[in-house]
């Protein structure tokens, strides 16, 4: 597929991962990133004229419009917004501007890309959100975190429905543990033994899916949340230790 696709967070993590799939599927990126110059800078130098990357704090709104401006000539086949940050926080410690930076960063930002760039998205088009399974449960340290997650994915409803008659299709991706720099240190022991298929996901785990929803083989799936988990989810804490109980 000969696609343009934007895409933040893509010089790191899954966002890195999707990139990479992206341009082995013949795509041409466009890349928003933060911090990570040098890993842009490698990106650029391998791949050439099939990237574009670009700086943007989306924590900012001003850097939004700057970025938002720089792709004012680019017609889009798809949007993919990826990039997000947790502060791990004890409810005595809850400070709200983190909880104002959760949310910018996780969700008011992909509602503005997707807004500000609605007529840069060509008609048929496809916009995958990654948002996470914390969003389907209670949060301990990640209160802000877990909602950002939930509002993205309904939000990712509402745009399926509003962009829909224009042949857009809105969906989400909700990985479970994913291991990365963000879960690096945090991700508990027990999370294999939890999971069905016994192991955590790869950034390539939750590529694939994102492809497939910007591909034409998911061209009649819209407002869906795809969790991509290894089962973890499906899977009840207390069921589970019943079973492990000496017979
Ligand atoms: P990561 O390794 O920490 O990477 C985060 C990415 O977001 C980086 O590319 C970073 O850019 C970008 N970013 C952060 N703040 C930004 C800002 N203010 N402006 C622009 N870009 C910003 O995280 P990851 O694990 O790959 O996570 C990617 C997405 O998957 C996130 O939305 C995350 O919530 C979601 N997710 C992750 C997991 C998991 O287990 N890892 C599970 C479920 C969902 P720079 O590198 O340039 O700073």
């Amino acid at each position: 597929m000969s696609k343009n696709i934007l895409i933040t967070g893509a010089t790191r993590g899954i966002g890195r991962a999707i990139t990479e799939k992206l341009l082995a599927e013949g795509c041409t990126v466009y890349g928003v990133y933060k911090a990570s110059a040098e890993q842009a800078g490698k990106l650029s130098a391998k791949y050439d004229d099939r990237i574009t990357l670009l700086q943007a704090d989306l924590a900012k709104p001003e850097q939004i419009d700057q970025l938002v401006e720089k792709l004012s000539d680019v017609k889009l086949d798809g949007i993919v917004n990826n990039a997000g940050i947790v502060y791990l926080t004890k409810w005595e410690e809850f400070n709200f501007n983190e909880w104002d930076e959760t949310l910018a960063v996780n969700l008011t930002a992909p509602l503005k890309l997707i807004h500000k760039l609605r007529d840069n998205l060509k008609d048929g088009g496809s916009i995958v959100n990654i948002a996470s399974v914390d969003g389907y449960c209670a949060a301990f340290d990640t209160v802000a975190y877990a909602a950002s997650k939930a509002a993205l994915m309904n939000v990712t409803k509402s745009l399926a429905a509003i962009l829909g008659p224009r042949g857009i299709r809105v969906n989400a991706v909700a990985p479970g543990w994913v291991e990365t720099e963000m879960t690096a240190g945090t991700m508990p022991d027990e999370s294999k033994e939890l999971t069905p298929l016994r192991r955590n996901a790869t950034p390539q785990d939750v590529a694939g899916v994102v492809n497939f929803l910007l591909s034409n083989q998911s061209n009649f799936v819209s407002g869906e949340t795809i969790t991509v988990d290894g089962g973890l989810t499906v899977v009840d804490f207390t069921l589970y230790k019943e079973s492990q109980r000496e017979s």
